[in-house]
């Protein structure tokens, strides 16, 4: 019996074509051709002023970070249930983390919990919009409009999911996304800035090229290129654009590919789910989401880690997910106690991610199904 993985990396066809046609080209570096093709792309789908490719989405939300000038003490309000890096990326800067609950149903930041949470410190909210299904942004954006807040998505999992009919990672001044090979769309390691507020667009380009006005000089815009400010290097090689790009390019084939096999997996499981006390993925009516990741509630922790095995036994690979970070060592430093965020530790406890990939086959689900409908819980 072959193994089934829990991810392989999407592959569509035109990836090697591109990315000799970059080696031709004789630019490699970065903002080359299949760079800016990225970019247009991606403006059109988020509907963005500006998206800048960046080497991770770690990278994107380290830029933003440094675009929303947060200082040493300012403190930034998250959801406990996400990755280390949206959280990393502010306090990097000397922020102090907030770490807000979830929803039991769609896994998101519960926007109840901003009130108790902020203080006159806050100077942001970073919601991530899990499995590519939106925050509550209506609540969340009067909230932080009231507050004086700014607004960052982490949309790592969320391009193409839409909330009220608008684009994800349109919402807040600044958005972030991931084209890690564990995304919808990828280049192994990559990521994007979308900025919505023309404010940061210049300085974003300046942080991003090692806190200097290259950017503008090849506009012709000064008339020479100097350090103005700090920065880093955020721009990947132009040979992970073409790699992208081909992607991109395609992404109605991704995503109507992703989602026929999310789909399939909820209808396939949904009489086994309920005769188990197993809880499916909830979208709400107003929200499309991306088709990122499909996951299962158990009941626990000891049916949880029974599952994984049972699967791993057929050679099938099933994973969990993030464990919750106010109770990491780095969380608890940050004064993170059990019991802060009650839902986040019960729902770790009891996720799982079933296969799901792009290049996934017909037979490969279906051997993913049968195994776990062949048995109760
Ligand atoms: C994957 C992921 C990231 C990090 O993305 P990289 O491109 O690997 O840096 C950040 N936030 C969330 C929610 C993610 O899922």
């Amino acid at each position: 019996m072959s193994k089934i993985p829990f991810n392989k990396p999407p592959f569509l066809g035109n990836e090697f074509d591109y990315m000799r046609k970059a080696i031709a080209s004789g630019h490699i570096s970065g903002d080359g051709v299949f760079t800016k093709r990225c970019h247009t792309i991606l403006e059109q789908l988020i509907g963005a002023r500006k998206v800048l490719l960046t080497t991770s989405c770690t990278h994107a939300l380290e830029m933003a970070a440094l675009l929303l000038d947060i200082q040493p003490g300012d403190e930034v309000i998250f959801p406990s249930f996400t990755f280390v890096s949206t959280v990393n990326a502010f306090v990097l800067r000397g922020a102090v983390p907030v770490f807000a609950d979830i929803h039991p149903d769609t896994l998101n930041l519960d926007e109840s919990q901003l009130e108790r949470l902020v203080s006159a410190k806050t100077r942001a909210v970073v919601p991530v919009h899990y499995a590519g299904v939106g925050c509550e942004m209506d609540a969340i954006l009067a909230f932080a409009n009231e507050h004086n807040l700014a607004v960052v998505e982490d949309n790592a999992h969320g391009l193409n999911g839409t909330y009220k009919g608008k684009p994800l990672g349109s919402f807040g001044c600044l958005a972030t996304q991931s084209f890690h090979e564990t995304k919808n769309f990828s280049c192994g390691e990559g990521g994007a800035l979308v900025i919505n507020e023309p404010q940061y667009i210049e300085r974003a380009e300046i942080i991003r090229e090692k806190g200097t006005n290259r950017s503008r000089f090849f506009r012709g815009m000064v008339d020479k290129y100097t350090w103005v400010d700090i920065g880093s290097s955020y721009l990947p090689s132009d040979l992970l654009a073409a790699y992208l790009c081909a992607q991109l390019e395609q992404w109605q084939t991704i995503q109507a590919r992703r989602r026929q096999i999310w789909e399939k997996y909820d209808a396939a499981l949904q009489d086994w789910a309920t005769h188990n006390d197993v809880r499916q993925p909830f979208i709400p009516f107003d929200r499309t989401q991306s088709y990122h990741m499909y996951y299962l509630l158990l009941p626990g922790l000891t049916q949880r880690q029974a599952f994984i095995a049972r699967l791993k036994d057929q050679e099938i690979l099933s994973v969990f997910h993030y464990l919750p970070l106010h109770l990491s060592d780095m969380g608890m430093r940050f004064g993170g106690k059990p019991g802060d965020c009650p839902v986040t530790e019960r729902i770790s406890d009891q996720l799982v991610r079933l296969p799901f990939f792009y290049n996934l086959t017909d037979e490969e689900q279906e051997r993913v199904i049968e195994a776990i409908i062949s048995q109760p819980i």
